[in-house]
C-alpha cells in the first residue's frame, strides 16, 4: 500500500477514502466539545482569520476572562452531550498561563469525570506542568502552518512556527497526550503539507486534525474562499494514513465539511452547545 502523503494523494477517490476508512475501522468513536476560559488574546496585531473576533463584535461571545461557575455550568451541559473531551482554549497569554488557568481545570476535575484538553498556544514547560497537576491530560497545540509566508500571512504577530514545536515537545516532555495539526489553507503545496505530516510525525502526536480555512465576518480574511471541502477530505484521509496510530479528529462538524468528513475515516468529532444554551451565562 502506498505510504507517502504523495503517493496516498496520488490516488483515486475510492481507493483513497476506502483505505483511509478500513485502516481506522475499530477507532474509538470520541465526542470532544470547547468550554473557553477566557476570549482576550495579547496576539498583536490580531490573526487575519480570528473567528473570536467575529463573534465578539457579534455579541456572540463574550470579551475576557469567564467566571468559574459559568465553566462549571457548561461542562455539565458538555457532560450530557455524551462528550468525553473538554477542549478548554483561550487567547494567547504569552508562554506562562495565568494562575487561575489551573485553578479552573483543579475546579472542573474535583466535579466531573471528563478528559481536559488545553489549548493556549505556545507556552512553557513549568506552565505545562502545572496545567498537568491541575488535572489536565492533553494539550492542543497545532502547527498553524508547515510553511512560514503562509503561517504569517494569516499570524501576522505573536508566537512563531518554532515556538509552536518547541511547545509540542514540552507537551511530550510533561507527559501529556498531543493533540496537533495545521490549517489546510493560503498557498500550501504538495511538499509543503508533506512537511507538516513529517513534522507530527516525528513529534509523536497523539491525535491529529487537519483544519480547513473557513473565512468569518468582520475579519481581514473575509473574502478568501474556503478551503474546498473535497481537498480537505482527501489530504486528512491521506495524513490519517500516513500516522496511522493517532486518533483522527475534525474540527468542523456541519455542511459540506460533516459530508465529506464522514469519508476520512476520523474517529474523533466535535460537538458544540447551540447558542441559545450559551446565552444563558
Ligand atoms: S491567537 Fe487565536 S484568539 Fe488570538 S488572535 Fe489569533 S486566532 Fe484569535
Amino acid at each position: 500500500m502506498a505510504q507517502t502523503i504523495k503517493e496516498l494523494l496520488g490516488l483515486d477517490d475510492e481507493m483513497l477514502f476506502s483505505n483511509a476508512l478500513k485502516a481506522r475501522k475499530g477507532k474509538r468513536p470520541i465526542l470532544w466539545s470547547p468550554n473557553v476560559i477566557n476570549s482576550a488574546c495579547y496576539t498583536v496585531p490580531k490573526c487575519r482569520h480570528c473567528k473570536w473576533e467575529c463573534f465578539k463584535k457579534e455579541d456572540k461571545m463574550p470579551d475576557g476572562r469567564r467566571l468559574l461557575d459559568n465553566i462549571l455550568w457548561q461542562t455539565e451541559k458538555i457532560i450530557a452531550t455524551g462528550a468525553e473531551i473538554m477542549l478548554m482554549p483561550s487567547g494567547w497569554m504569552g508562554y506562562t498561563v495565568p494562575d487561575y488557568f489551573c485553578t479552573y481545570i483543579e475546579k472542573v476535575k474535583e466535579r466531573f469525570a471528563i478528559t481536559i484538553y488545553g489549548l493556549f498556544g505556545s507556552i512553557d514547560l513549568n506552565s505545562l506542568l502545572s496545567l498537568k497537576q491541575a488535572g489536565m491530560e492533553g494539550y492542543q497545540c497545532g502547527l498553524e502552518s508547515p510553511n512560514e509566508l503562509s503561517y504569517r500571512y494569516f499570524r501576522p504577530g505573536g508566537d512563531s512556527i518554532a515556538d509552536r514545536i518547541q511547545t509540542m515537545t514540552f507537551v511530550k516532555e510533561a507527559g501529556l497526550k498531543l493533540w496537533s495539526g495545521f490549517i489546510l489553507a493560503f498557498g500550501l503545496s504538495d511538499p509543503d503539507i508533506e512537511k507538516g505530516i513529517e513534522l507530527l510525525k516525528s513529534a509523536h502526536i497523539d491525535c491529529l486534525s487537519i483544519q480547513p480555512f473557513v473565512p468569518y465576518p468582520h475579519t481581514a480574511l473575509a473574502s478568501e474562499s474556503p478551503t474546498n471541502p473535497h481537498y480537505w477530505a482527501r489530504v486528512t484521509a491521506a495524513a490519517g494514513l500516513c500516522i496511522p496510530d493517532c486518533d483522527l479528529a475534525l474540527s468542523e462538524n456541519d455542511g459540506a465539511y460533516a459530508a465529506f468528513g464522514g469519508q476520512t475515516g476520523a474517529n474523533v468529532r466535535s460537538i458544540f452547545l447551540n447558542e441559545t444554551d450559551l446565552q444563558q451565562k
